[in-house]
């Protein structure tokens, strides 16, 4: 059967419209870097936003409007309808139960809504870092009512966001990724195809837990290398350019003063980098994975106790970079 002519006109007006759920800390720089490159200004093209905190959306657009006038912003008033107007939806949600319940009360409900010309046309990116098993979960449920997705958490930190220079780790479908790397382009440096659905999570898990073990281990030995009397910026200088360096010793150092003309987050009483509590997400997540693998996980499950003890009795290094893991073990005897 031939689409009709209004179907025509709804696949055409909807392949202009991307729509951006989820505007939080990594998630408007993203939107941001997204609509300045494309859509600023190409008034035939529409951007949407959608966060389940109104003022979010709408401080985007106001901002957005006073530097670019004929641009199009449109604010959705939910998931449901930010999928019904574009054939692009990116999602960037603090974790798996919001992805679940955005995608399955929202997002794939609104394809079931669509003639299927349109649900063909359609690609989701999930960028949130979530359970792997989640991810491919809800990547099927989208794939079967026709569309296409994939899953591309980040790595770069909202530094990164806001500079356009993340790295995109992308599990889908081989055609799928092809569709997301010119979008994803304008938000990153890095586009990595990592695989099948959920790769690009299972990518970026097991990174984030090589790095949450490293910067307790850089912790522990810049404290005890102080205690036995070396100063921070020698030892940084040693570890550094021996065995032991690593990014959270050479650019994530927790001890202010060890890297000279270098400015890491201890720098500025542990603000502006990656949560502590963010931190022991992705080690609950590596944890929880490898017990259904059934693969040790002895320093990632030690790691994840470290970040659960440092939040429970120090709850404002919660927010604080995790490199403040360093502060909490200097505060111990
Ligand atoms: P955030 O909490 O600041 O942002 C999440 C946003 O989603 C919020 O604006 C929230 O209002 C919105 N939201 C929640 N439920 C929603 C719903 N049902 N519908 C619409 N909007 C909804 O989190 P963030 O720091 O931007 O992180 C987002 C993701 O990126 C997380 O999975 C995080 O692990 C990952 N990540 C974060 C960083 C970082 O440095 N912050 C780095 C790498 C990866």
């Amino acid at each position: 059967m031939r689409p009709s002519t209004r179907c025509l006109q709804s696949l055409a007006s909807r392949s202009k419209s991307t729509s951006f759920i989820g505007l939080g800390k990594m998630g408007y720089e993203m939107a941001h870097n997204l609509f300045s490159k494309q859509f600023a200004k190409s008034p035939d093209l529409q951007f949407v936003v959608c966060d389940v905190n109104p003022d979010s959306s709408r401080s985007f657009r106001e901002n957005f409007l006073e530097r670019y006038p004929n641009a199009r912003i449109k604010i959705a008033a939910d998931p449901h309808e930010a999928t019904a107007v574009s054939s692009t939806i990116i999602t960037m949600l603090p974790s798996s139960p919001q992805v679940k319940s955005v995608y399955s009360d929202a997002i794939v409900p609104a394809l079931s809504q669509l003639p299927a010309e349109l649900v063909q046309s359609t690609l989701c990116i999930d960028s949130t870092t979530l359970d792997v098993d989640v991810a491919r979960d809800v990547a099927s449920a989208v794939t079967q009512r026709g569309a296409q997705m994939v899953d591309a958490p980040v790595s770069g930190g909202v530094t990164g966001a806001k500079a356009g220079a993340l790295s995109f780790l992308v599990g889908g479908p081989q055609q799928s990724f092809d569709l997301s790397r010119p979008i994803l382009s304008l938000m990153g440096q890095r586009i990595i195809y990592c695989g099948s659905s959920g790769s690009g999570l299972a990518a970026k898990i097991c990174n984030n837990l090589v790095l949450g073990v490293e910067q307790i281990v850089v912790a522990e030995a810049m404290l005890l290398g102080q205690r036995l009397g070396l100063d921070p910026a020698v030892l940084a200088t040693v570890i550094n350019s021996s065995t032991g360096g690593c990014w959270s010793s050479s650019v994530n150092n927790p001890v202010p003063s060890a890297l000279p003309g270098k400015s890491p987050p201890c720098e500025r009483g542990y603000e502006g980098g990656f949560a502590t509590a963010l931190m022991l997400k992705d080690m609950g997540l590596a944890t929880d994975i490898a017990v259904n693998q059934r693969s040790p996980l002895p320093l990632g499950n030690a790691a994840k106790a470290i970040y659960s003890e440092v939040i429970e009795k120090k709850p404002e290094l919660g927010t604080k970079d995790f490199s403040s893991v360093y502060q909490y073990f200097e505060k111990q005897s």
